[in-house]
């Protein structure tokens, strides 16, 4: 298929944009005499007039032709090698056009080759042309290259159509993609409440169909995509999609249960403002613990939580809270969060009742423990989203000013 190519003076990416780095790599290659292509969310941030958290390159230069290019290279990764070419302050990555993933009977393992039916090592055909490359992308706006040989944009995928309209468009079949990798449910989330653009139709049923499928998928890719949504500066619009399309049960389970129970509203009414204390955090340029982050979504949840289990096995409120979230954080296992950041958030779901109940003298050792500030900042959070505890909020605020 021919691309369509939109020359320089018909687009808006200028070379001034692109980092120091970027640019040596992608004049590197082109002076050896390779392909070299500015491409994925550089492209589309640049055209979009937002600035890229970084930039990739694509190149028709082997990775080992890549690190004979430049010194300053490693080759990463063993099923698909990626060369990082090393700057001070930056790190490019560089790809070789990809082809399509083999169908599953030919996976090539571990090793870049296949193995035929015969036994025959084949040498391996992971790497493709410019057009494979972009038809195995996952969305038209992420798959637009920017060339630096003539400075123009290459589109395979009707991708700029797509920037233009602001719709997030699935390369291909959306079940067919979204089966293959259930992640790109949460990467059409995170782009579409990022960049405020809609989801297309046909994508927005295939997410409503395959959702479930989030479940099967690795624990330490789904925890890494959620701390993504979490900090994409619009969480608060994330989780409007995901209860839209019906995502959110999928991956927090007892909660999405909690929040779909006949008596749910005002559950939501918590997680919207949670969602957006989130965003304004992170608007303010703080940098939330992720515990601190999870807390606020699920603090609700493990407050009712506790209520069921005081008033069913008759404990106190400190102790059923501590019970609680005990018992919430082990169903956690279909997303890996990190052992640290599950004992950071036990930590401050159960510290909670302390600050309603404390003498100065203790006031003080809490003040110094490490936890205070997330545990605190979670108090303040909840006292004010429920209007309750106006008098003791003010009071810990003294203390931390006379400290
Ligand atoms: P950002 O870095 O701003 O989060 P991005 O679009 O650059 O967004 P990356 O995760 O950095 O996203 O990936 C770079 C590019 O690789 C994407 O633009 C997309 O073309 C491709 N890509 C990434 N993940 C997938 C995936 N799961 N399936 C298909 N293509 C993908
Ligand atoms: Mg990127």
């Amino acid at each position: 298929m021919e691309p369509q190519i939109t020359a320089r003076p018909d687009h808006t990416i200028s070379r001034k944009q692109i980092s120091a780095a970027a640019l040596k790599v992608l004049y590197g290659l082109k002076d050896a005499g390779y392909l070299a292509y500015l491409a994925g969310g550089g492209v589309r941030d640049l055209l979009l007039g937002r600035n890229p958290k970084d930039f990739d390159v694509a190149t028709n230069a082997t990775p080992e032709e890549v690190r004979r290019v430049f010194r300053n290279c490693r080759l990463i990764g063993r099923r698909f090698r990626l060369a990082h070419v090393y700057f001070h302050d930056e790190t490019i990555e560089v790809s070789t056009f990809r082809a399509p993933a083999p169908p599953a009977d030919e996976d090539p393992g571990d090793d870049n080759t296949f193995l035929a039916k015969d036994g025959l090592v084949l040498r391996d055909n992971l790497f493709g042309t410019p057009e494979e490359d972009a038809l195995r992308r996952d969305f038209t706006v992420n798959a637009l290259f920017y060339n630096i040989a003539d400075f123009s944009i290459i589109d395979y995928v009707n991708g700029r159509r797509d920037l233009k309209e602001r719709i997030i468009r699935v390369i291909g079949d959306p079940e067919q993609r979204f089966t293959e990798d259930p992640v790109r449910i949460l990467r059409a989330l995170r782009f579409a409440a990022a960049l405020d653009f809609e989801i297309e139709t046909s994508a927005r049923e295939a997410i409503r169909r395959h959702a479930e499928k989030l479940e099967g998928t690795s624990s330490s890719r789904l925890y890494e995509e959620i701390q993504k949504l979490l900090s994409c500066g619009k969480a608060a619009r994330v989780f409007a999609l995901c209860c839209e399309l019906d995502v959110f049960e999928h991956l927090f389970p007892e909660l999405g249960a909690w929040l779909k129970a006949p008596d749910g509203e005002g559950k939501t009414h918590w997680l919207n403002k949670s969602f957006a204390q989130i965003d304004r955090w992170r608007a303010a340029g703080f940098n939330v613990d992720p515990a601190l982050l999870f807390a606020l979504i699920f603090g609700e949840y493990h407050e009712w939580v506790a209520a069921q289990i005081a008033a069913n096995e008759g404990l106190q409120h400190a102790e059923a809270l501590q019970e609680a979230t005990h018992r919430h954080i082990r169903q956690l296992d279909r997303i890996r969060i990190p052992k640290a950041v599950t004992h950071h958030i036990a930590e401050i779901m159960t510290g909670q009742p302390r600050f309603l109940k404390t003498t100065p003298q203790n006031a003080k050792r809490m003040l110094r423990h490490r936890s205070f500030l997330d545990a605190f900042l979670y108090f303040k959070f909840a006292a004010r989203t429920a209007g309750r505890h106006a008098a003791e909020l003010e009071w810990w605020e003294q203390q931390r000013k006379s400290r």
